[in-house]
């Protein structure tokens, strides 16, 4: 699963590197890393043998112990060259030992191997490895050298560094015989458990002594009985080296398991070992033990990790960066002490007050007292809030206090007077500014005789990372998850020889001398090839002679392969270097050579800035591995001037087009051309280069993702727009949209299949044929699209002859079939007010302009009209104007016609009395229809009013009712809001029987008494009768 993971991963890296040049090195060969600047060497960590790595370092930085060891020769141990000779006496694991030794030491690199080493040991497998604990290893280690060196001057190696000897005795108390069994070591074991550190544990065993008495006597064989007796341990023998095991870990019996101990234990820096020592007379010197190792476990008892502290004491690492920073920090440290003294340990402070008491115990609140007297602080106010009441603070610490069983008295348990006591005696330790001071503590170091802090160089060396620390860091392994679990000692008597001092090869036998010289060489001759290769980047030179320009871009007039050169250099050469590089590659090359940085777009090879600067480094120009670089003279290539920089780069667009017509506009497909434009091109050019004939452009807006929402028309107002600034980068679409054309496009699948808001057809029917022809064509359009181009792709798309457009017209249809006033040419879709989709008949006939009037007009009478006629004239013509000119298409002649509306029911309604007023004043609009009547129209100023009589179908006056009808009105004529064009009124009375009488003309000015008057005239005549 994971696998294809990381396929897909690599799979997409190489694609995007792909054709830049080769992919990235192999990095097998590549050599291991050098030492760092401690210049010590770290070990491998092989899988869980951090507890190995942690014993070999603490024994090479024994310079005794791998002195011992390279002291032995081939003539002893063999060599491991004949480690396969079947009869050869080769001892490997000393000489593998050996051979570590020497690569620890001299080997430039951060981390040594030692698989050569474990297999010596039979261990081929990480179990076989993991199975040990570091103190148990450390015996099978030694086993196995002291058995390998059987027989060899170093047989007694290990035994003479790091055997020692206790004494165990029984004193009988009777016959003071003395029962006694010594006991060898290599280590020493000592408990953590309910011990404050290794003094107090040592002296547990070799000082205190156990007694036999009461019920439990001992058997003495001198007296053949049982008596009372006196046990103790001793010191015997003190190694040069003293290794001390930590039981950190520990059996719960009531839980039943295992467990860490991880409370703290203090060990000194250096330890007088005389107290525990049988033998006691001899000079201080010869009991005084110094730290050089310790080994840290960290983690549960059930797994975790070793590292170790080590002193450099021939001081061969680089441990001066550290040192020159700790000037600093020891300084400020020095000044804080000064302060942080108030706030001591109180265990110490306690421990303090209570050596220098004569009683046995003292009672606690004298204690406190003291306490009080002598630092000048009350426990309450100092202690208690950190460490709670001073009783429950002595009770908590039974190792050191020792309280009555009431609890009301306290003194320090014996050991830790005497031990204190002793360490107080023993003056020439100490500096006299610790003399006074509180002696023994957990948090102090102990005293140390060394004046500077020559020879306590000390290192963390984990694994192979290798690390200077303080000596004061030690301190922060006395207790917890990660603490101290083996100490090693060295006997401070042991001297190093001053040419030892910081000399790694000192000691070290001839031919492991030459077998790292050798493998340094080979390490450094492998750290220049490989950093040889990784500065090694492949240039692509391109040259001019094998190219050619053309559609925006270089093209190789052979294949690519031919026209380009790999040359690989090291980037950290110059630019003359290279153009050196290339002279001489090319052996013939005339006039000036110029580099042009250069890269492949998928329009061909574009290039950009001219690389200057001969004395820059091909990395300080930025030249990366897999540069294409263009060799030409600067200008042309093949007598083409070459645009050069981005602002030139040329973009592929895809530039589609409708292919064909379908009916309905689906499922059609678009034609697809690819185009190279300059990105600096306008979209003006860009427009008459694609669409010369017209039409728009449409951009897909997210490039591939061609999704039929995101077609975008460019308008007019973008046309001075470059291709660059509205977004048009390689692979972009574009749509042109021939005015013609039907229908909009989807992409998705290259179909058509969607039409947008702003985009869509018209159908146009040929109305100018002479038969009866049904076919209809669609032509796309947007709301923004000019009648003229409409016009002119329907005479193509009917095959009509192109002559016909300027005798020809486009006339909406209506839906009863009816041809509608011709749409002027130069009107927008949206300016005729098309739908989308309607029917436009193409008509011969001018179309009226965008001035121009298309009317309808028949000669007619009140009660019946003449066949409809057209005419287009001018809106500003007037009325008489547009009536002659009726007049004379339909025949008539004379002047007893005037022009009348047609009104709601298709009659001829309100004339048009105001005959030198112009058709636009009186709101006369295109595709109205007017009437030809017969009759002079009214005078100026007067007002033709239908007159109805109403006939009475009951006896009531004529005269109230006409009273009724003109109530409220005023005497003016023009105030009765008589709608010149009005028709008559409807009848609506019930009970009425109206007639009507005919039209009056009366002048606007005229009265209503006047009105009555001229009414009654006509009715009058036809009916005999009076108002
Ligand atoms: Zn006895």
């Amino acid at each position: 699963m994971f696998g294809d993971l990381f396929e897909e991963d690599f799979s997409f890296i190489a694609n995007n590197h792909c054709g830049k040049g080769k992919k990235s090195k192999p990095r097998e060969s590549e050599p291991p890393a050098p030492r760092d600047f401690t210049n010590l060497s770290g070990i491998k960590n092989q899988g869980g043998t951090c507890y190995l790595n942690s014993l070999l370092q603490t024994l090479l930085f024994t310079p005794e112990f791998r002195e011992a060891l390279f002291s032995l020769g081939p003539e002893e141990l063999g060599t491991l060259d004949d480690s396969r000779k079947p009869d050869a006496k080769v001892r490997i694991i000393p000489l593998q030992l050996q051979r570590l030794f020497a690569q620890l030491l001299l080997l430039d690199q951060q981390a040594a191997s030692t698989t050569d080493l474990t297999e010596s040991f039979g261990w081929s497998s990480h179990e076989e490895m993991r199975q040990h604990d570091v103190q148990e290893l450390n015996r099978i280690l030694f086993s196995a050298l002291e058995t390998s060196l059987v027989g060899t001057s170093g047989h007694d190696l290990i035994n003479r560094l790091y055997h020692g000897i206790v004494v165990n005795q029984i004193v009988c108390k009777e016959c003071k015989n003395v029962s006694e069994r010594q006991e060898d070591f290599l280590d020493l074991t000592v408990a953590v458990k309910g011990v404050a550190g290794l003094e107090e544990a040592l002296w547990n065993m070799y000082v205190e002594e156990e007694y036999f008495e009461n019920d439990n006597l001992y058997r003495c064989g001198a007296c053949d009985k049982l008596v009372e007796a006196s046990k103790s341990a001793k010191l015997r023998k003190l190694p040069p080296f003293l290794t001390i095991s930590l039981l950190r870990f520990n059996f719960d019996f009531e839980k039943c398991e295992r467990y860490k101990e991880t409370s703290c234990y203090t060990f000194p820096i250096q330890i007088n070992l005389r107290p525990f020592c049988e033998q006691t007379e001899m000079d201080d010197s010869e009991y005084m033990y110094e730290l050089f190792s310790v080994i840290i476990h960290k983690g549960g008892c059930y797994g975790g990790h070793y590292h170790v502290y080590i002193r450099d004491v021939d001081e061969l690492g680089n441990w001066q960066l550290q040192e020159e920073e700790d000037g600093l920090i020891e300084e400020k440290a020095l000044r804080d002490t000064e302060n942080a003294k108030e706030t001591e340990n109180p265990l110490a402070v306690l421990k303090g007050i209570l050596s220098e008491e004569e009683a046995k115990q003292i009672p606690v609140d004298q204690l406190g007292q003291k306490l009080l007297e002598k630092k000048g602080m009350s426990w309450n106010k100092k202690y208690r809030k950190q460490y709670g009441a001073l009783r429950k603070y002595l009770q908590n610490h039974p190792q050191i206090f020792q309280l009555s069983p009431d609890g009301n008295k306290v003194g320090l348990k014996e050991t830790h007077k005497l031990l204190f006591k002793l360490d107080s005696h023993g003056q020439n330790l100490q500096s006299p500014s610790q003399k006074n001071d509180v002696q023994w503590n957990c948090e102090k170091t102990p005293p140390r005789p060394r004046a500077t802090s020559a020879g306590c160089h000390w290192f963390d060396l984990n694994d192979s990372k290798v690390q200077p620390i303080k000596e004061k860091d030690i301190e922060k392994q006395f207790q917890g998850k990660e603490s101290a679990y083996m100490l090693f000692y060295r006997k401070a008597q042991l001297k190093r020889p001053p040419e030892a001092r910081g000399n790694p090869r000192y000691q070290i036998p001839e031919h492991l001398l030459n077998e790292m010289n050798a493998a340094n060489t080979e390490l450094q001759k492998k750290r220049a090839e490989c950093d040889s290769a990784n500065n090694g980047i492949d240039l692509h030179l391109h040259l001019s002679s094998c190219y050619k320009f053309h559609n925006g871009a270089l093209h190789p007039s052979l294949s690519w392969k031919e026209s380009v050169v790999d040359l690989t250099i090291d980037r950290r050469k110059t630019l003359g270097d290279l153009r050196q590089a290339v002279f001489q590659m090319l052996e013939s090359w005339e006039g000036d050579m110029v580099l042009s940085m250069a890269k492949p777009l998928p329009a061909g090879l574009h290039l950009y800035q001219v690389l200057d600067g001969d004395e820059l480094t091909l990395d300080g120009i930025g030249l990366a591995d897999g540069a294409d670089i263009f060799v030409w003279n600067g200008k042309e290539v093949g007598g083409t001037k070459v645009l050069t920089g981005p602002e030139h780069e040329p973009v592929v667009l895809n530039v589609l087009r409708l292919a064909e017509h379908n009916e309905g506009g689906k499922g059609q497909h678009f034609s697809e051309a690819q185009h190279v434009f300059s990105c600096s091109t306008s979209l003006g050019q860009l427009h008459s280069a694609l669409a010369p004939a017209g039409g728009i452009i449409l951009k897909n807006g997210s490039g591939a993702d061609r999704e039929a929402k995101n077609w975008e028309v460019f308008h007019e107002e973008d046309m001075k727009e470059t291709v660059r600034s509205v977004g048009l980068r390689d692979g972009c679409s574009v749509l042109i949209l021939d005015s013609h054309d039907q229908s909009f496009v989807n992409v998705a699948s290259g179909n058509l299949t969607a039409f947008t808001y702003d985009i869509s057809w018209l159908q146009v029917k040929n109305f100018c044929g002479v038969e009866e022809e049904e076919k209809h064509i669609k032509i796309t359009a947007t709301i923004e699209t000019v009648m003229a181009d409409i016009k002119m792709k329907a005479i193509r798309e009917l095959q009509l002859e192109e002559e016909l457009a300027s005798e020809s017209c486009l006339r909406p249809v209506s839906g009863n079939g009816k041809l509608l006033s011709p749409v002027p040419e130069d009107y927008t879709v949206k300016e005729a007010e098309l739908k989308m989709g309607s029917l436009l008949g193409l008509c011969r006939g001018k179309a009226p302009t965008s001035t121009q009037l298309f009317l309808y007009f028949m000669v007619g009478s009140d009660q019946n009209c003449g066949p409809e006629m057209e005419i287009v004239v001018e809106e500003t013509a007037s009325v008489r104007e547009c009536l002659n000119l009726m007049l004379e298409k339909s025949g008539l002649s004379g002047d007893n016609w005037h022009l009348r509306r047609l009104d709601w029911c298709y009659e001829a309604g309100e004339a048009l009395s105001q005959e030198n007023a112009t058709l636009k004043e009186l709101n006369v609009c295109r595709g109205d229809t007017l009437v030809i009547t017969e009759g002079k129209l009214p005078g100026k100023g007067f007002l033709e009013i239908p007159i109805w009589w109403l006939k009475p179908s009951s006896h009531k006056k004529h005269g109230e009712n006409a009273q009724d009808q003109v109530n409220g009105i005023t005497w003016k004529m023009e105030a009765l809001q008589v709608s010149a064009a009005a028709a008559p009124p409807e009848p609506t009375r019930l009970g009425l029987d109206l007639c009507y009488a005919g039209r009056i003309e009366i002048a606007g000015e005229a009265s209503l008494e006047d009105l009555k008057m001229q009414s009654v005239v006509p009715w009058h005549l036809c009916h005999g009768h009076w108002l």
